[in-house]
């Protein structure tokens, strides 16, 4: 069967609002390291598989053997109902990790349903449905998490059960606070919190949920230190604060461990999934233990924490603890940013470069202006994978390209992907004449 044939199968019977990547979309077969292979036999550099689900590389022998070895028990999964010991360690693991004082662990399958456990922890725990989330944000796809999401291309359904106000704190490229120095765009998301809290809310909020650096909305890096002076307000009014680590967390963005990190500040409890797994289905929350045991009646997921995922969970923390992947992250982060940079300055359809780590975007904007062009982010899609390399798409205009390759990148490989960046932007955008 050719692409073409699946493709036209694929449209048949699954959703219309399942987009896929790319004028002829491809079907990856093999992979291994930080390379996947189509069906075709073309193999491409993977920038993207970061975040979407191989957080730090295909074929990862250690990782597989776990998962063989748990397989070759025969149990897979059983019933939540008897002990899995694999989860146990695992969430002993995370409490620790996070940092978050008397901690407890929720795993669940999915970054979506991890969103969902913790609102419903937190309006619970607060006895309100009034939830604070950023202006831009993603968090997930079902009734409640799409009902927050603070993005309309994401937003597949408004009919959601909680009742939700946006703040600013996440995007500054373009917008009212565009240009501000970080301490005037601090104070003036600080105050704007304060005037949808007294103006848009009854107060009784339960929680403000937030992703240290916004995903699907286009990597966008809030000054530090910003949700450290949102906490300060939300503890005036007794509002938890949720940090959704699902892309920012295991150390992607180089700094910290978790994104909030570098806002020397504690949530209340951080939601994660994607990396932790690097391709299996886990996720969870992290709460503090009074906030995950509010919950009285019984609540359970059939596959959260599962042997086999829990498994390769467990490798996959050994192996990026063990490899410093985080070290790696910031160092190479720094120079896809800097190389990225140069890039940008050579063309007019580069209006900004920003990231932490291994998460990097590129927002293309209309030649020599600021108005967003996601022809220009579609076409620069087309042509990198042209020349053999995935990156991913974002933004609120869809404009913006997202890198996120897997932790385990090496120096050669971001310089390979440095150069068809470059000449993909090249071909879509006019270099600047004169000097410069
Ligand atoms: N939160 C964030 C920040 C995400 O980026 C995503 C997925 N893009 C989710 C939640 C939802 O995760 P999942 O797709 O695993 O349900």
């Amino acid at each position: 069967m050719t692409e073409a044939e699946l493709l036209a199968r694929h449209r048949a019977v699954l959703p219309n609002w399942l987009a896929l990547y790319y004028q002829e979309p491809i079907e990856i077969v093999r992979a291994h390291g930080r390379h996947v292979t189509d069906s075709q036999g073309r193999t491409y550099l993977d920038f993207f598989a970061g975040i979407l689900t191989n957080a730090i590389g295909y074929g990862i022998a250690e990782i597989s053997d776990a998962v063989r070895s748990q397989l070759d028990t025969g149990v897979m999964h059983t019933s939540t109902l008897y002990l899995i010991r694999r989860q146990v360690e695992l969430a002993e693991r995370i409490a620790e990790l996070s940092g978050i004082p008397d901690a407890k662990v929720f795993f669940t399958s999915s970054g979506t349903e991890a969103n969902e456990t913790a609102l419903m922890l937190a309006t619970q725990y607060r006895r309100s449905n009034q939830i604070l989330a950023l202006r831009n944000s993603y968090h997930g796809r079902a009734f409640a998490t799409v009902g927050i999401t603070g993005n309309r291309g994401w937003s597949a359904t408004s009919l959601s059960p909680v009742r939700v106000s946006h703040v600013h704190g996440g995007y500054r490229y373009r917008g009212p606070f565009a240009g501000w120095s970080d301490a005037d765009y601090i104070a003036a998301c600080v105050q704007d919190l304060r005037d949808v809290l007294q103006t848009t809310t009854s107060g009784d909020v339960a929680a403000l949920i937030a992703e240290p650096i916004q995903g699907v909305g286009g990597f966008n890096v809030p000054p530090d230190g910003l949700f450290a002076a949102f906490k300060e307000v939300l503890d005036e009014y007794g509002i938890l604060l949720i940090s959704d680590e699902v892309q920012t967390g295991w150390g992607r963005t180089g700094e910290h461990f978790w994104g909030i990190g570098a806002h020397g500040v504690t949530p209340d409890a951080m939601t994660f999934a994607k990396g932790l797994g690097n391709g299996l289905a886990i996720g969870g929350v992290v709460a503090r233990g009074e906030l995950m045991d509010c919950l009285t009646a019984n609540s359970i997921s059939t596959f959260g924490g599962n042997p086999l995922a829990t498994a390769g969970a467990a490798a996959t923390l050994d192996y990026l603890l063990d490899h410093d992947l985080q070290g790696n992250a910031a160092k190479l982060g720094d120079r896809l940013l800097a190389g990225l940079r140069e890039i940008g300055a050579r063309t007019d359809v580069v209006g900004d470069v920003r990231g932490k780590g291994l998460m990097i975007g590129i927002e293309l904007v209309e030649p020599g202006g600021s108005d967003p062009s996601p022809a220009t982010a579609s076409a620069v899609l087309e042509h990198t994978r042209e020349r053999g390399l995935l990156v991913g798409k974002g933004g609120l205009h869809n404009n913006v390209i997202r890198l996120a390759p897997p932790m385990t990148l090496t120096g050669e490989e971001a310089e390979q992907a440095l150069d068809v960046l470059g000449e993909s932007i090249a071909a879509v955008g006019k270099g600047h004449t004169g000097a410069g």
